[in-house]
């Protein structure tokens, strides 16, 4: 029988009225290419949404519209983040780092109608002209190159939004409506389309914020490491809005060097990245002995965090929180945290819990399933099978796309990862599936070498793909950065030696090489297919 209470939907439109009525005063910091800061409020920035939108309602973008966004982490990307959902439009954040038929895809698939993009990358959008027809505007944002004249329409950032009204009323919507797309970046096939809705946007913000998973508060201050085109910034613009902390945007700048010192700056409470940006960041720390005292966590995914990294971080003070999720799961699923039953374990093997990544968060659910058998496996640790997932922001379906049904087991999505959970829920990822390395009928976990290999003292960064074999199918290969000051004195039977009290004799890579660096994928992950080809004259030896 009904409840009494009010059907309110959950809205993105909700997390702005907060940011305008009670955090108008808050700061907001964007850094530019000189290193000097622009700042703002969030204030200030309300009153240039309600420009942005009403300027967007002019120029005849309606409900269901979708609004590209081409760009790094700033302030008005955060504004196009709150005046596209919450005037109904649909916020299609891009990767600016896909190569370019498939971004040509992307925006056709999406069928984007006005984009928004950073001058710096205006020459990668430049280079798509005449292949992008459903773009009618192209709006220019932050410093760099002026337009060529080879997009059919561009305006700047300014002039647009001088066209916009300051109030703009906003309309009730459907908290099951489109608020925002994301691709995913797909190592095989096309990229496919992940829609984000209104309430999936709210519940994820506010499961973001609780104290076991980010923990974000209104003291803090957020700068996420994290591209806002890698699934929305893994929701933290977001999820940081709506606590009312304050945000700190660094551009396109990663660099440990520069990310050293805007955490420094700006008194950064939280950050967020994948691995390959913690690791030189840990480096630096090391090297130069600076300290980040008002640093508490950073929040580190999208690949396994590597113990090492754990342990170091931690030596600086700075706790690593690790979390696992997807774009198509809004994307923060899971994170690890000690529980109060561990806090008298001892380091190491609180360590091996913080390596796991995590429990699931609330309204979430999953399991493992074998796949051979399509049975579930027990919550043992030891049991292995592919990790699935459900809930209110977990995708369903992929956007208009036919083949969608492969990711997708009885109502639970496919995630493609391997994985144990242990009896306490912990699950730990063996491997993606794609990136086992099948050696003779065996499976070895390339996530286990590597992390392993990074452990080693003179190791800044290591990848472990598997290779064709003729006699095992594949073999483990390692391809290992040495630290800077160890270059060229790391040698491959130092690695083996290292690793061989550690892992079966027959885990032993079969060749370790040695690069100046690894190659990275649009998110910053090691590139394993880019690799695997770069390696594959190794295998033929
Ligand atoms: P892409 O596949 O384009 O990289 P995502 O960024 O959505 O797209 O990546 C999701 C995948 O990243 C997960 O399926 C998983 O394999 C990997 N991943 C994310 N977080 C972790 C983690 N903490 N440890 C290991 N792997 C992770």
């Amino acid at each position: 029988f009904p409840s009494t209470m009010m059907d309110i939907p959950l809205t993105v439109q909700n997390i702005f009225w907060r940011v305008e009525r009670l955090f108008y005063d808050k700061p907001l910091a964007t850094y530019t290419e000189s290193g000097e800061a622009i700042r703002s409020t969030y204030g200030e920035l309300a009153r240039n949404v309600h420009r942005l939108a009403s300027a967007l309602a002019k120029e005849g973008v309606r409900e269901g519209t979708r609004v590209g966004t081409f760009g790094w982490n700033t302030q008005r990307h955060l504004e196009c983040y709150f005046a596209i959902p919450c005037m109904g439009a649909v916020l299609h954040t891009i990767n600016v780092r896909l190569f370019a038929d498939q971004l040509e895809y992307i925006i056709a698939h999406a069928e984007d109608e006005v984009i928004f993009c950073d001058r710096s990358v205006l020459p990668i959008l430049e280079g798509l002209a005449g292949k992008i027809p459903t773009v009618r505007l192209v709006v220019l944002m932050n410093d760099g190159p002026e337009p060529t004249g080879k997009l059919p329409r561009t305006v700047d950032y300014h002039e647009f939004l001088a066209s916009g009204d300051d109030h703009f009323a906003w309309p009730t919507l459907d908290e099951r409506a489109a608020a925002a797309m994301c691709y995913t970046s797909g190592t095989t096939g096309n990229p496919k389309g992940v829609v984000y809705s209104h309430r999936s946007t709210m519940i994820h913000s506010l499961v973001a914020a609780l104290p076991d998973s980010v923990n974000i508060s209104e003291v803090d201050t957020l700068m996420y490491a994290v591209p806002m085109f890698h699934a929305n910034a893994w929701g933290l613009p977001y999820a940081a809005a709506n606590a009312g902390a304050s945000q700190v945007f660094s551009d396109r700048f990663l660099d440990a060097e520069r990310v050293v010192n805007l955490l420094d700056r700006e008194g950064v409470t939280i950050s967020a990245g994948v691995p390959t940006v913690w690791l030189p960041v840990l480096n630096l720390l090391d090297q130069t002995g600076r300290k980040l005292p008002k640093l508490q966590r950073v929040l580190c995914g999208g690949s396994a965090a590597p113990p090492a990294l754990i342990a170091g971080l931690r030596r600086h003070g700075i706790r690593l929180v690790h979390a696992w999720g997807m774009t198509e799961t809004s994307p923060l699923a899971s994170l690890t945290r000690i529980r109060s039953t561990m806090l008298d374990w001892p380091e190491e093997k609180q360590l091996e819990v913080a390596a796991k990544q995590g429990v699931i968060v609330p309204t979430l659910e999953w399991r493992i399933v074998d796949l051979e058998t399509g049975n579930e496996q027990p919550w043992d640790g030891k049991s292995i099978g592919e990790l699935q997932i459900r809930g209110p922001y977990i995708t369903g379906t992929y956007y208009n796309d036919p083949t969608a049904s492969e990711k997708f087991m009885d109502g639970w999505l496919r995630t493609g990862d391997v994985a144990t959970i242990d009896p306490l829920g912990y699950v730990q990822l063996v491997d993606r599936t794609k990136d086992l390395v099948k050696s003779g009928g065996e499976w070895i976990s390339s996530v286990e070498l590597e992390n392993l290999i990074m452990a080693h003292p003179k190791v800044l960064e290591a990848a472990v793909v598997g290779l064709p074999h003729p006699r095992w199918q594949e073999r483990p290969v390692a391809a290992v950065v040495p630290k800077p000051e160890y270059r060229g004195q790391l040698t491959a039977d130092e690695i083996r030696e290292y690793l061989a009290d550690k892992v079966a004799k027959w885990w032993l890579p079969d060749e370790v090489v040695f690069l100046d660096a690894l190659p990275r994928t649009s998110v910053g992950k090691f590139a394993k297919n880019q690799l695997r080809d770069q390696l594959a004259d190794v295998a033929k030896r």
